[in-house]
């Protein structure tokens, strides 16, 4: 075998073992960025499943604006006579979010569990 000959054979072989290489790497790449987006994903799951909505009782002027505007959270609690804030697994933050800003006594909040 020529030197010529031995050096093409071993140029051709780097060739295929740098292109496998490389796209082990990509493959790598796309693998570890899909895990870290699921981690973000399920930290952000996770953040969301821990906030719940708080009213104090004690500013509340008992308007029933919040249960007008999210009556799948709020609810009139006729023998206590408050406004409750009915236990789910998770609250819909846009909506929760409006009453927030609705409430005219400024008595609602999210709270971190
Ligand atoms: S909107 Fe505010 S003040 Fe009115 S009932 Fe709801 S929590 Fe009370």
């Amino acid at each position: 075998m020529s030197v010529q000959r031995v050096f093409n054979q071993y140029a051709s072989d780097w060739k295929r073992l740098a292109s496998a290489r490389l796209i082990a790497d990509l493959n790598s790449i796309v693998l570890l960025f899909t895990a870290v987006k699921k981690s973000v994903e399920q930290l952000y799951e996770d953040y969301k499943m821990k906030r719940l909505p708080v009213v104090d009782i004690a500013l509340c002027s008992k308007c029933e604006g919040c249960i007008a505007i999210c009556p799948s959270v709020f609810r009139y609690n006729s023998v206590m006579d408050f406004i409750e804030v009915i236990e789910l697994d998770s609250y819909p933050e846009a909506e929760v979010d409006e009453a927030i800003r609705d409430c005219p006594e400024d008595c609602i909040e999210w709270e971190e569990q």
